[in-house]
């Protein structure tokens, strides 16, 4: 069999860590192609030390020597349009789209108008762009695999459309499903990137605090399975076994269960359709125990209604919750917006700035920079 040759775009985050664990089981199969990061020279370098891409790309803006790339046998490009520079090149077969928020949007456009296989992690670019992404892939004939945990499991247990009534997504309810909801105004970013189940990078940490996670992906379902916000219901299951669920007409119910472990979907992507060894622990349901499930409570959770609502009135609207969102998660990172403002700012926003068409990537680009002027305010006229 051949190798496949594959960019591992945000090899310095999460999802590239447990990726470049798959590859590294694979030696034969997989070749690293390319690997970048955003501002982490170092560790981007130590990343080419083991895998000894052809290409590394820093996207941010960083001084750093090529010749240490170089003595790698690494061509070392600077810019954010070396990204799509890397996708599209005739060599790339697979790109792993692992870099978080908007950021992410260009390079997963361009890997999919090169027609390559895209294991979608970065959830943004659909949120932000899905009907063109989708009709970007569609014309070139590439083929988009979900990475997400819980789209990955309804790919697993998808089959005929039309027999599908609704799928399922299993939320955790992160680290603060059970504390008192008095206790949120005060949560600190540590407690919030503290999620019971799961070691992910800061920003989906957050995400999955607030559960606007949740409202991502259910956006992302949209688009990924073609359903309708109906058809698209999210379940709070703590112990993050039972990744996601598709309901059938005649009442059949399929599931995927694992343990919570990124490698499970990503060697799923990687692998399709064969399966391969991800590393992950076998599953021991004797210890769990229990699976249990609940109905999300929209006052602890604001920000899961708030994607219900950017969908269902659609065009740039999942963009601007989108933009909004990671203006108000930095502001909590950095201290400067309490937990709690994150769904104010941005339910604000989305007040303040009318949706349009998301016919065009330039719509879509003015949509999500109007959403961070205008939430970037509300932060400012909330600290002041
Ligand atoms: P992370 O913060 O750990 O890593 C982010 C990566 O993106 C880093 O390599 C960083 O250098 C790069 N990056 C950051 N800003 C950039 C910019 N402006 N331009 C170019 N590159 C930039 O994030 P993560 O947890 O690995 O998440 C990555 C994506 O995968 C997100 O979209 C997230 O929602 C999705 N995802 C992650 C997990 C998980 O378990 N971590 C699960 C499901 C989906
Ligand atoms: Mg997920």
């Amino acid at each position: 069999m051949s190798c496949t040759n594959v960019s591992v775009l945000g090899a310095t985050g999460s999802i590239g860590a447990s990726t470049l664990d798959v590859i590294r089981r694979h030696p034969g199969r997989y070749r690293v192609f390319a690997l970048t990061a955003h501002a982490s020279a170092e560790a981007l370098l130590a990343l080419c030390r083991v895998h000894r891409p052809r290409y590394a790309v820093l996207s941010g803006p960083a001084s750093v020597s090529k010749d240490e790339f170089s003595r790698l046998g690494t061509e070392l490009l600077v810019g954010h349009a070396a990204l799509d520079q890397v996708v599209a090149h005739p060599d790339c077969h697979a790109v792993m789209a692992g870099i978080v928020g908007a950021a992410g949007l260009s390079s997963t456009l361009a890997a999919a108008r090169a027609g390559k296989r895209v294991l979608l992690a970065n959830k943004e670019a659909l949120v932000m762009a899905g009907p063109l992404v989708m009709r970007v892939a569609r014309a070139a004939g590439a083929q988009l695999l979900p990475v997400d945990s819980e789209h990955n499991a309804v790919f697993q247990c998808f089959s005929e459309k039309k027999s599908v009534r609704k799928i399922l997504l299993t939320a955790s309810g992160g680290p603060f499903r059970a504390v008192p909801l008095e206790s949120l105004e005060a949560a600190t970013p540590e407690q919030a990137c503290a999620h019971p189940n799961w070691v992910m990078g800061r920003k989906i940490s957050v995400d999955s605090a607030t559960m606007m996670n949740k409202g991502l992906e259910v956006i992302e379902a949209r688009w990924l399975f073609d359903l309708s916000a109906e058809r698209i219901e999210v379940l709070i299951h703590a112990q993050s076994i039972v990744h996601s669920l598709v309901e059938y007409v005649d009442g059949s119910v399929i599931a995927q269960l694992s343990n919570p472990d990124m490698r499970v979907p990503i060697a799923y992507a990687l692998g399709y359709p064969e399966r391969i060894d991800s590393g992950a622990q076998t599953l021991d349901l004797i210890s769990i125990k229990t699976l249990s499930f609940e109905k999300p409570d929209a006052a602890r959770f604001p920000c899961l209604p708030l994607a219900y609502a950017a969908l269902r009135a659609g065009g740039t609207a999942p963009a601007l919750l989108n933009a909004a969102n990671e203006v108000a998660v930095e502001a909590f990172l950095g201290r400067r917006l309490p937990f709690t403002g994150i769904a104010r700012v941005i339910g604000d926003t989305m007040e303040r700035v009318p949706a349009g068409a998301a016919e065009t990537l330039d719509a879509i680009l003015a949509a999500d920079a109007a959403a961070r002027r205008a939430a970037r305010a509300q932060v400012l006229a909330r600290a002041a």
